[in-house]
């Protein structure tokens, strides 16, 4: 190739958002000579969209808060399908990784006694999410970049170079992961995304922090970045993925207009008093607490409402169910004629507040539906309805390391999964990125200290293949990638969303053996600089290899457990618990699926819950075994 260019480092970490940033910052501060790279503009992830906050057990609003409380809740959220071990250190680790910030230089929001300020939000006992207004997530990107900047700063003091142990790569995405003769990690290989011109990295370690999958569905509160590459990157370089079928559908995403249509109404409007209507004007989530959430929500208007103030006297209200419940619920209201005018239901926040503390706690609400829909938040309620929002699945991990099986491979934030079981809890994503992230860059350096001098080579077929892969869509070919990329996103959608039956299931694998067809006649004109469609040519390949272990996962998995609700199995079965679903590529690049045990939860763990609460997920012979203390 004669415009490769090529660059040598210890740790590649793909993706700069949360998880990516910490994860570098984590591998320089380590000692290692770190790249970052980021296909959007460096500042411009998912990261930096999170609105409401961090989800960490401070006990800043409640003292009574704590990292049992924490990890009981999130097992609950994910109805227990959660990898036990993440969500022990996820609970543990959250609040140092919030305090850390703070010598970041991150400010967020204060109590009147000058403690971090923590709200309420679904799925969540006390009150734990540190926030700055409804903009958490941009205090968050933009703290772990001035720590990037500061660090640069260190080594230009050192060294005279600014890039010397830590670089931004922007702008600029990674097609493959490379491996060298014994199947550990070699590097990977990229292009601009301004020139084409083609990069090619060497690096014993690469850290995948790439975040979610939701551009393969209609409607969306991702950009366009989520195309699920890191997914695909992992599964063609020899890793697994678990648990695929489990997608988040948040509950509110505006309806209208539709051009707009997707994009994020934050929970903190519920957390901070607004509530769910229907076109009759009810109340309608006390219809939809199920039996195993029964015992910690209000039966009650007057108690629901009397929560905000006394939350030891009273129970929660049922419009703070995690996320997966409240869908659900929007959707059987507006199935059943009762929602609002363009096919949602109605949040309102503006009988519940004075329209100062409105916008002064959700400033970015006020003016979002201002600026795009005309609605004024203060003086009327919204329309919203479910929109495909976080991808629970994702590359399978060990909990302490962040490795993948292929050795030198690592992931972390979105693209991993395991941590959020079946259904993640708001602000548990915020948390994750930092304590898994974190993780990631030590579990790397422990890696590359243990390897020595011995790191594993490029292979020059590998380079060449790569580049075949990457230039193939410059053929005389009849397929436009957007066409398949808008019929993708319509079946999955319809097929495969929040709602699924067996038949649609099928017909939507039906509907991926013809896109894979269609895909290898993808064409795009013009040249490799400023291609946007062979940009998302090369997407596509990536969408519709996750779109399978979706599809895959969600037919085999024949209940409804959290972010998967299928209409033929309405319900939770106990046998399904123990079941994860890992999805592989074999040697013809063909995905295959197989049923793996979920890791046992350690007795001291299963201790922290009630009998009986446990014996609405575990099988008998799972409660036997822990009366008789060895779960
Ligand atoms: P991201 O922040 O998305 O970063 C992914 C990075 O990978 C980007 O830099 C991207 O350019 C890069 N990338 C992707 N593919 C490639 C490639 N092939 N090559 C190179 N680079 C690549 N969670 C909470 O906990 N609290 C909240 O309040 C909250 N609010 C949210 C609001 C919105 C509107 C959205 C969309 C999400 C929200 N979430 C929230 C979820 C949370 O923001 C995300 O799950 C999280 O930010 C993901 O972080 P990440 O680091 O894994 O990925």
């Amino acid at each position: 190739m004669t415009d490769l260019e090529r660059h040598e480092y210890d740790v590649i970490v793909i993706g700069a958002g949360g998880a990516g940033l910490r994860a570098a910052i984590e591998a320089r501060e380590q000692g290692l000579r770190t790249a970052v790279i980021c296909k959007s503009l460096f500042g411009k992830a998912h990261t930096v969209m999170a609105e409401g906050g961090i989800a960490a057990s401070m006990g800043n609003a409640n003292a009574k808060d704590n990292w049992q409380t924490h990890f009981r809740d999130t097992m609950r959220g994910g109805k227990f399908l959660n990898n036990p071990r993440m969500a022990e250190l996820h609970a543990k680790e959250a609040p140092m990784r919030v305090w850390e910030l703070e010598t970041y230089g991150a400010l967020f929001d204060r109590t009147p006694d000058g403690k971090i300020s923590q709200r309420n939000f679904g799925g969540h006992e006390y009150p734990r999410l540190a926030h700055v207004g409804d903009r958490t997530g941009l205090e968050l990107i933009r703290t772990l970049q001035q720590k990037i900047v500061s660090l640069q700063q260190d080594d230009h003091r050192e060294t005279g170079d600014y890039e010397s142990r830590l670089r931004v790569f922007a702008e600029l995405t990674v097609t493959d992961i490379l491996k060298g003769d014994d199947g550990a990690v070699s590097g990977a290989f990229g292009y601009w995304r301004e020139t084409g011109g083609f990069v090619l990295f060497s690096a014993p370690a690469v850290i995948l922090a790439t975040g979610g999958i939701g551009k393969s569905f209609k409607v969306t509160s991702n950009s366009w970045e989520y195309t699920g590459d890191g997914h695909a990157l992992a599964l063609r370089a020899g890793a697994s993925l678990i648990n695929m079928e489990f997608i988040q559908f948040h509950p509110t995403g505006m309806v209208w207009p539709p051009s707009v249509k997707g994009i994020l109404v934050t929970e903190s409007v519920r957390g901070d008093g607004g509530v769910l209507r229907n076109s009759e004007d009810k109340r309608f989530m006390f219809d939809y607490v199920p039996d195993v959430f029964r015992g910690q929500y209000a039966d009650t208007e007057e108690e629901a409402d009397r929560w905000y103030k006394d939350p030891e006297n009273n129970k929660r209200p049922p419009e703070l169910l995690p996320r997966d419940e409240v869908a659900r619920a929007i959707n059987s209201e507006v199935k059943e004629g009762r929602g609002s005018p363009h096919g949602g239901v109605f949040l309102d926040v503006s009988t519940r507040l004075p329209a100062e503390e409105i916008t002064r706690r959700l400033p970015s609400m006020h003016h979002q539906f201002k600026e795009l829909a005309d609605v004024d938040i203060t003086a009327e309620p919204m329309e919203v309805g479910p929109t495909c929002h976080y991808v629970m699945g994702g590359v399978e991990v060990d909990a302490d390391t962040a490795a993948t099986s292929v050795p030198g491979l690592y992931a972390a934030g979105e693209v991993a999964g395991g941590m959020h079981g079946s259904n993640r809890l708001g602000g548990n994503s915020l948390s994750d990125l930092l304590v898994f992230g974190r993780r990631a860059g030590v579990g790397a350096a422990e890696y590359i200290a243990a390897l020595g001098d011995s790191r594993p080579a490029i292979r020059d077929v590998d380079i060449d293949r790569s580049t075949e892969t990457a230039l193939a869509p410059f053929r005389d070919a009849s397929e436009n990638p957007y066409t398949l990329h808008s019929e993708l996103q319509q079946k999955m959608n319809d097929l495969v969303g929040i709602i699924r039956r067996e038949e649609e299931v099928r017909e939507a694998l039906e509907m991926l053996d013809g896109l894979d067809e269609r895909a290898e006649s993808v064409g795009v004109e013009g040249n490799r600089p400023f291609n946007p469609g062979w940009h998302l040519a090369l997407d596509l390949r990536n969408m519709l290899a996750v779109c399978r272990c979706v599809a895959l996962a969600a037919l085999e998995r024949t209940e409804s457990r959290g972010g998967h609700t299928r209409e033929d199995f309405p319900g939770m079965d106990p046998q399904w618990r123990g079941v994860n679903l890992i999805c592989t590529l074999d040697d013809t690049g063909t995905v295959q699926l197989k049923r793996q045990p979920v890791p046992e939860i350690r007795q001291d763990l299963l201790e922290l819950f009630e009998r009986t609460e446990l014996s609405k997920y575990l099988t008998e012979p799972e409660l036997s075994r822990l009366d008789a203390g060895s779960a």
